[in-house]
């Protein structure tokens, strides 16, 4: 599949069926699996073989699934996960433990930055957050000794600022540790944050993957570009012997290319469990076989509603990297040539008030925390996710009152513009 576009290993990658074999994924809605005898068995537990026989650990509808995804992303392995949270948990958990450190950047979705700030705190675990426009000198003076890992996303949710990955993988590799990217805004169709020097790749499949808010899921992508031996005293989970398998020592049995998401499986998967349904990966791939051709019109519909609305007087800020004005314009024309995703936010003239009737007037754009589905659906942090803080604090956050996220869907733009129209004019009377 590798010599293939993004577009055909969208449709195909991951599944060949054997002759006489069912054309879709078959869904294996089997907890376990049956062997003839123990000994085939027990070379599966000493990892001796690979194979099934739990569902916790893998299941074949997902791990065709994953193998799609890795393919499009230009990775080597991948595994599916139960959410994005559980994705960027086990990704960083993985290579992170008790005593580790991790820079992020500071714009991240705000589920990733309370897991790394607060939860992952808890587990012993320091963190330093740097803005997505950092220096190289204010990258460098990021890290400690103890650094584990850089994490940041492409395009951040909801800020939409654009990482300069090329820039924040070389930080990372100066100081010997892989850059995690969280691709789940443009995906691989419009950005592969591999080919720039990411090592791993994480996803919310919740959102354009899936496409059309039916499950929640997650995945992670191993490019297995990084040489954990390389850096051996430095991630010790992967090169030195693991207890709970027969002092198995990852990067040496499973190769570069395969240590980090055999670890990730065999020992998180095992213990946490956050394991993706083979039903949920089947609906997943359907949103993945179309990825390549919705991803265009997610893009065409929210660089329409940014001009739109840059232009409207009732509209004092546009945020979306598509447009000249926008601080990340040249930075998004050089990573995602073909524009980014659907999202756009801005800020209404007259504060909370104002969003509130803005948003009671629209009749296609949908009142939802979601994002990134085929319906446009809309949501002002002020009155939602942001309703404990005051306007100062709003401010702050980088949230003001009268700030609306529009996740611009596949309808016609001309009639999303119009709905927009009728409800700013509802505003200005
Ligand atoms: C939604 C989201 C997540 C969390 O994913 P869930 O599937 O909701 O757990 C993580 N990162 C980004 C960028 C997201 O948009």
């Amino acid at each position: 599949m590798k010599q293939y576009g993004t577009g055909t290993k969208c449709v195909q990658a991951g599944y060949t069926p054997e002759n006489g074999g069912p054309r879709q994924i078959p869904i294996i809605q089997s907890t376990t699996f049956k062997y003839d005898t123990s000994e085939d068995m027990g070379k599966l537990f000493d990892l001796e073989t690979s194979g099934y026989f739990y569902s916790r650990l893998q299941n074949p509808t997902c791990d065709h699934v994953a193998a799609k995804i890795a393919a499009m992303e230009g990775g080597c392995a991948g595994m599916l996960t139960s959410s994005g949270q559980a994705a960027n948990f086990f990704a960083m958990f993985n290579i992170c433990e008790c005593g580790g450190h991790i820079v992020a950047s500071s714009t991240i979705y705000g589920g990733t930055y309370n897991l790394i700030k607060v939860t992952m705190a808890k587990m012993g675990i320091e963190s330093t957050f740097v803005s997505p426009d950092a220096t190289d000198e204010e990258l460098d003076a990021a890290f400690r000794p103890n650094t584990k890992l850089v994490f940041g996303e492409s395009i951040a949710n909801p800020a939409l600022t654009v990482l300069d990955i090329e820039r924040f993988a070389a930080a990372a590799h100066r100081h010997g540790v892989p850059l995690i990217v969280d691709n789940t805004f443009p995906t691989p169709v419009n950005l592969r944050p591999i080919e720039w020097g990411a090592d791993i790749v994480t996803h919310s499949t919740t959102k354009y993957m899936d496409g059309h808010g039916s499950a929640v899921g997650g995945a992670i992508v191993d490019s297995g570009h990084f040489d954990w031996m390389a850096h051996k005293e430095k991630f010790p989970g992967l090169t030195t012997p693991d207890d709970s398998y027969h002092g198995i020592v990852y990067a040496e049995k499973f190769g570069q290319e395969g240590a980090f998401i055999t670890k990730a499986t065999s020992q998180l998967m095992r213990d946490f469990g956050c394991v993706q349904s083979p039903q949920s990966a089947f609906y997943l791939n359907l949103g993945l076989e179309s990825l390549h051709v919705r991803m265009p019109r997610h893009v065409e519909n929210g660089q329409a509603v940014a001009e739109f609305l840059e232009a409207h007087p009732l509209v004092t800020h546009v945020n979306y990297s598509g447009l000249p004005s926008s601080p990340y314009y040249e930075r998004a024309k050089k990573y995602m040539p073909k524009g980014g995703c659907g999202v756009v936010s801005f800020e209404l003239s007259g504060g909370r008030p104002m969003a509130e009737v803005f948003m009671k007037h629209l009749k296609l754009a949908a009142i939802e925390t979601h994002v990134a589905d085929a319906r446009t659906c809309c949501l002002n942090p002020a009155t939602s996710t942001h309703r404990q803080m005051n306007d100062e604090e709003l401010i702050a956050a980088g949230v003001p009152a009268g700030m609306v996220r529009m996740s611009c869907g596949l309808e016609d733009k001309e009639d999303l513009i119009a709905d927009l129209s009728q409800a700013l004019d509802a505003c200005a009377g």
